[in-house]
């Protein structure tokens, strides 16, 4: 068995590597996610100019084509700079371009993926309810009823990043009364973001600031049919087939995290002295980065085979929810570690390892809590369900 990368593959790590240390270096991330509220355009038509919005779209839609291999390529080395701030890139390609491909009809697939593909148009995802976000049917208040040859759509969202610059909100509504199966009577509707009836608030958060996440109202906001994505009634079942795509990539951006820490931690312990000694001399240092070392191979590996997976058409539920748990979990004890080592500096907004700190933390909660991945995964071994 192989996990490495392909010629092929290297080549295209090798470049990516490149355009991120020329184009997008760690100060200017830093640089941006301090602009709180300020969606990042510039870092968006960077990723226009150099194409990354057609990875992982289909030729035949404007795309370069490509597979989850080099999404997860792409997302970990976009991460070692960027951390949190790669959903600018994420939410609408691994995301939006996906549901659309998957479940779009043959006018939306070319009325919508070469503008994606092109980076003129920008999604937001918009399923997480006040109420709940883990038990998202339970919760879900949020309704679409029947008019003319549309939809009406009211409720409240919460948590939609980038929802205040989106072009379209990717938006589960419930189209039917609940019934004893809860996943029944939902659907997928494409929302105009910047339409009357949508309106959105950003909600101050401690972690990838730069890219708001929102509050959503949809106030008797009005959708033609042409917007219902998929088939109406069956929203909830067509958002699982995006999930495990979605859990190996935010798995690819916690090993990206753990790429920019432990480069970072080195530079540092190089550099500085204490006690007439480099910081690197220090075993207890040194065992620290012999952990970081171990858990990025870790979180690596399970990625690597969860993605492997994916591509060969092999079941991948398992794998994907294993990856998301340990790559997110070791992300964060990587970057907390870092800061450590580099000290009070380590407290300091001008360093780097804070930031990564700040974004791995979200990672545990979402886009599913951890309990939530271990549930499933505990479920896959024949185990009841707890909940
Ligand atoms: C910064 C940020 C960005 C986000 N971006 C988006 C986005 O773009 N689109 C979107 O739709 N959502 C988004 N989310 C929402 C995210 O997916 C949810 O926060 C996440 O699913 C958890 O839901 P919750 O916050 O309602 O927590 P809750 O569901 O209320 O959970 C609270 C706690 O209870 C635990 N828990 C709940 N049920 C169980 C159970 N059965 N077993 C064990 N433990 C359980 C959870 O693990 C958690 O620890 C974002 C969230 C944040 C913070």
């Amino acid at each position: 068995m192989d996990f490495g990368y392909t010629e092929e593959q290297e080549l295209f790590r090798r470049s990516m590597r490149h355009w991120v240390d020329n184009e997008i270096p760690k100060e200017y991330a830093n640089r941006l996610e301090q602009q709180e509220y300020e969606f990042p355009h510039e870092l968006w038509d960077k990723f226009t100019e150099a194409g990354f919005h057609a990875i992982g779209i289909d030729e035949k839609y404007g795309g370069q084509g490509g597979d989850i291999i080099s999404q997860m390529i792409l997302c970990r080395e976009l991460a070692r700079s960027l951390a949190g701030l790669t959903w600018v890139w994420g939410i609408s390609s691994f995301s939006g371009a996906k549901s659309v491909g998957l479940y779009g009809s043959e006018q939306q697939k070319l009325e919508l993926l070469p503008r994606l593909a092109r980076g003129e148009i920008k999604f937001a995802i918009a399923y997480t309810e006040p109420a709940g976000g883990t038990d998202l049917l339970g919760a879900m208040t949020t309704t679409a009823v029947r008019a003319g040859d549309g939809w009406v759509i009211n409720g409240q969202k919460i948590w939609s990043t980038a929802a205040h610059v989106a072009d379209y909100l990717l938006l589960l509504a419930r189209t039917a009364p609940v019934t004893a199966k809860k996943s029944a009577g939902t659907t997928l509707f494409l929302v105009p973001g910047k339409q009357d009836g949508v309106t959105t608030r950003q909600i101050p958060k401690i972690g990838m600031r730069s890219v708001g996440s929102c509050e959503v109202w949809l106030d008797d906001a009005w959708v033609p049919d042409e917007l219902v994505l998929g088939e109406p009634g069956n929203g909830f079942k067509q958002s699982l087939g995006t999930l495990n795509n979605e859990r190996i990539m935010l798995a690819a951006l916690c090993v990206g995290i753990i790429d920019g820490v432990l480069e970072d931690a080195l530079d540092y312990l190089a550099a500085r002295e204490v006690f007439g000694k480099r910081l690197e001399q220090l075993q207890v240092l040194q065992h620290y980065i012999a952990d970081m070392k171990m858990m990025q191979s870790q979180a690596e590996l399970m990625t690597f085979n969860a993605a492997w997976r994916q591509s060969e058409g092999l079941e991948c539920g398992l794998e994907s929810n294993m990856a998301k748990v340990v790559s997110s979990e070791n992300a964060g004890k990587c970057s907390d570690l870092a800061l450590q080592m580099f000290g009070g500096m380590g407290y300091a907004y001008e360093t780097n390892p804070q930031r990564y700190w700040r974004d791995a933390r979200l990672y545990r909660i979402g886009p599913i809590a951890n309990e939530m991945a271990r549930n499933s995964i505990a479920e896959a071994l024949g185990m009841p369900r707890s909940f």
